[in-house]
């Protein structure tokens, strides 16, 4: 199937075409480990997944890396000032910096998992790449690339890239102005940046390395070119982020980049937008306030009715997160999980109409394909659900398929529904129930509130059905 991606770069819509054919090298950048991860963070992390969902149900095989930041970013993107974000960390957990890594490291991967992201192909450390860092450096260095700012680091001089700025179309000016209130006295110019920051000599770092520039450590950009390299090639075709990347973060690591390989570096960008509160703030973990995926399990939401409200949206629209707005996406999710378990209880004999399958796993397929629109993916899935004609059987393979697709997980769901419903009552129970048929019968409709709430009180639900009633164990 032909698959299409809003490309940065270009600002346009294009047609995806492998470097490799049947293979996508794809790198998308991961957390900076030093708190939780926020819902904002995580909407990033979905999307990537999404893509490489999409990717291998039209058959291509999928090198994801996905980089930790434990070490070098800043408070301060823009100018590297600021604090080290891992160092402000450690001092807030009293915890040593590598501990803080590795803790937020394991929560994140545990929201990883509760959101059902497939892992990545290779989760490399900035900490366990340095010598590929400096190597970096010093390949700029010898290109002619770099100067030194005493007692700062060693920079990347902006004015010697020409096609710097090209990734938000040379809005140059843009990052100039930004940059202006801040700008370090050093600096050339105000876009340049830290490829190596040196150690501060009043105080020791907890995370330092020596360099043929002396002990320091790298800027936070020198990881992702020197690890993406490393691990994919000097040329691969995705690399991904949050929105916010595109200006700084990804246009200074296609300057560190492509004087190295002398080519183009990366064929398509990808930039998800943001999450964003009601009055359109951008959720982040610098102001200390934000919603991780724990809020979300606190309040007894399960963590995929959040997965099931981003892929309401689309990465291209910022979305407005409220918890008005995942009730909603609650009701939703919960309704389809209901019609799944319909199905996988439906005993009706029948096998896999193959046709029937493959019609409506293309049309499925198709909006996920086109710039990963699934939204009217679910549009169909609904059709789907509602389609008489498509057998029980047919059904329930399509909605195998759905879950590999869209990583939604309602065949587990709607087992877990089945289950809970399938376990017996109690004789007591039981004996209620019958006594409510019997007053609905005589139409003694008070004796069969009674008898329901009785029911609630003993911790089961009681629900009409065709045949009768049917009693759920309430959660
Ligand atoms: P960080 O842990 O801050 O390095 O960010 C990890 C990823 O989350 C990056 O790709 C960011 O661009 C992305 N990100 C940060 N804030 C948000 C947000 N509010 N919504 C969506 N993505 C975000
Ligand atoms: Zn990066």
């Amino acid at each position: 199937m032909q698959i299409k991606l809003f490309n940065t770069m270009s600002r346009k819509l294009e047609v995806f075409q492998p470097l490799t054919p049947g293979t996508v090298k794809f790198y998308g950048c991961g957390p900076t480990v030093y708190h939780y991860a926020h819902i904002g963070n995580l909407r990033t992390m979905i999307h990537n997944d999404i893509l490489k969902r999409m990717f291998l149900e039209n058959g291509y095989d999928v090198n994801h890396v996905m980089n930790i930041t434990d070490v070098g970013h800043l408070t301060n993107d823009e100018d590297d000032s600021g604090e080290d974000k891992m160092e402000k960390g450690a001092a807030r957990d009293n915890k040593s910096v590598w501990d803080v890594a590795q803790f937020y490291l394991d929560e994140f991967l545990h929201d990883f998992d509760d959101l059902n992201l497939m892992r990545p192909t290779a989760m490399p450390r900035a900490t366990d790449y340095i010598a590929e860092q400096i190597d970096l450096v010093k390949k700029l260095e010898s290109l002619g690339y770099t100067y030194k700012i005493p007692n700062d680091g060693i920079y990347y001089d902006t004015s010697k890239f020409a096609a710097y700025g090209q990734l938000t179309g040379g809005s140059l000016a843009g990052n100039r102005a930004g940059a202006r209130v801040t700008f370090n006295d050093g600096k050339r110019n105000p876009t340049d940046f830290a490829l190596w920051k040196f150690s501060p000599t009043d105080t020791k770092r907890q995370m330092e390395w020596d360099s043929p520039w002396g002990v320091g450590f790298p800027g936070w950009h020198a990881e992702c070119s020197a690890m993406s390299m490393k691990l994919l090639g000097n040329h691969f075709d995705i690399h991904t982020g949050g929105e916010d990347l595109s200006r700084v973060h990804h246009q200074n690591e296609i300057a560190q980049s492509e004087p190295i390989t002398g080519a183009p570096w990366v064929n398509y960008w990808l930039h998800w937008s943001f999450l964003v509160d009601k009055s359109g703030e951008k959720m982040a973990k610098s102001k200390g306030e934000f919603l991780g995926l724990d809020a979300v399990r606190k309040r007894g939401y399960d963590p995929m009715v959040y997965r099931y409200l981003i892929t309401l949206g689309h990465f291209q629209t910022q979305l407005a997160f409220s918890w008005d707005a995942m009730d909603s996406a609650a009701a939703g999710y919960k309704n389809i999980i209901r019609r799944v378990a319909d199905i996988l209880a439906d005993k009706t004999p029948g096998s896999i109409e193959q046709g029937v399958f493959d019609t409506w796993h293309d049309r499925i397929l198709a909006p996920v394909s086109d710039n990963l629109k699934t939204a009217e993916s679910l549009v169909v899935i609904q059709e789907l659900l509602k389609d008489t004609s498509v057998n029980a059987a047919t059904k329930r393979e399509l909605f195998v398929f759905i879950d590999r697709l869209l990583g939604l997980q309602f065949i587990d769901r709607a087992e877990k529904l089945l289950a809970q419903e399938n376990i017996t009552a109690p004789d007591e129970v039981v004996l209620l129930a019958e006594q409510r048929i019997a007053a609905k019968n005589s139409k003694d409709w008070a004796q069969a509130d009674a008898l329901r709430e009785h029911i609630a009180a003993l911790g089961w639900a009681v629900l009409d059905s065709k045949n009768g009633y049917k009693l759920v164990k309430k959660a």
